[in-house]
């Protein structure tokens, strides 16, 4: 029983019963929201804290490692210098995770053109395979764009194909595919890289879920890329889809529903 006076959030549900009724459920879960809004809170201000002693550290040894060194002393401020920016990307992240988790839906929603951004992304991905030299393809098929926050858009794709750079061997094949058919709008990533044992593909998108630890922990990555993938993904009723075979690759896909769709008269004239 909750307090009089105040609100309480109900989880209601109809269920089959028997065999031609339905039975209508009701579960008090105020104190559970309450209990998961503090629990968003609490990681959004240790976050938020953990940000000023960061920046201080990371200017420190930045101007420390001008300075004349012993090689010994030299290392340990560069390990110092590595840990502080690993630490600075995982409060980056907890931070975007919280924002996703407090509001449902985009704030600054514009048609988005996608093919420009995976351009730019494919350039990005070039500069983070450096000498492991992936080999990139872009496979744009059709033009149409989508109604989204552009800035959360990118955030979603880079972290799919960022990975497929950091789970692909030298010299692998990485293809970012574009198009859009009656079922809406669609964005994948396929590699071929180590691939995934399919009892993982269904945990890999909870927060600090990783295949295997030790190889994840030397790619830098926060272990809440995916996460983050599957909270902005929510926000546009888009799905994520995953099909991966260990040792031969994998296929990360964004699916959008056709709503999202927005063709642009122009560029498909051109195209
Ligand atoms: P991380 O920062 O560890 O990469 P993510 O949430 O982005 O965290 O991914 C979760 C885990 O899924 C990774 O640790 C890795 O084991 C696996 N993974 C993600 N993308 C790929 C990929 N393209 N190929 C193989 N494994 C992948």
């Amino acid at each position: 029983p909750s307090p009089v006076n105040e609100s309480i959030v109900l989880d209601i549900r109809l269920v089959p019963y028997g065999r031609n009724q339905r039975l209508l459920l009701g579960r008090d879960v105020t104190r559970l929201q309450r209990l998961e809004s503090m629990r968003r809170d609490f990681v959004a201000n240790v976050s938020h804290e953990l940000r000023t002693p960061l920046t201080v550290i990371q200017g420190v040894s930045e101007t420390l490692v001008e300075a004349d060194l012993e090689a010994a002393d030299r290392h340990g401020l560069e390990l110092i210098q590595q840990q502080a920016q690993r630490m600075g990307r995982l409060v980056e992240d907890l931070l975007q995770l919280s924002r996703l988790e407090t509001s449902s839906r985009p704030a600054d929603v514009a048609p988005v053109d996608v093919p420009a951004m995976l351009h730019s992304l494919r350039r990005e991905a070039e500069t983070l395979s450096g000498d492991r030299e992936h080999f990139l393809q872009l496979d744009v098929r059709t033009q149409c764009q989508v109604l989204a926050d552009e800035g959360e858009l990118r955030s979603a794709f880079s972290n799919l194909v960022f990975n497929a750079v950091n789970y692909t061997p030298p010299g692998g094949a990485i293809t970012l595919k574009w198009w859009c058919d009656k079922d809406g709008a669609h964005f994948s990533v396929t590699d071929t890289g180590i691939g995934i044992p399919a009892k993982h593909i269904p945990r890999l998108t909870e927060r600090f879920y990783r295949v295997d630890r030790g190889r994840s922990t030397k790619t830098g990555g926060t272990g809440l890329g995916l996460a983050i993938v599957k909270h902005i993904l929510q926000r546009y009723d888009a799905r994520l889809a995953i099909e991966s075979k260990p040792g031969v690759g994998s296929t990360f896909s964004c699916h959008f529903p056709i709503p999202m769709c927005y063709q642009d008269a122009a560029a498909s004239r051109a195209g």
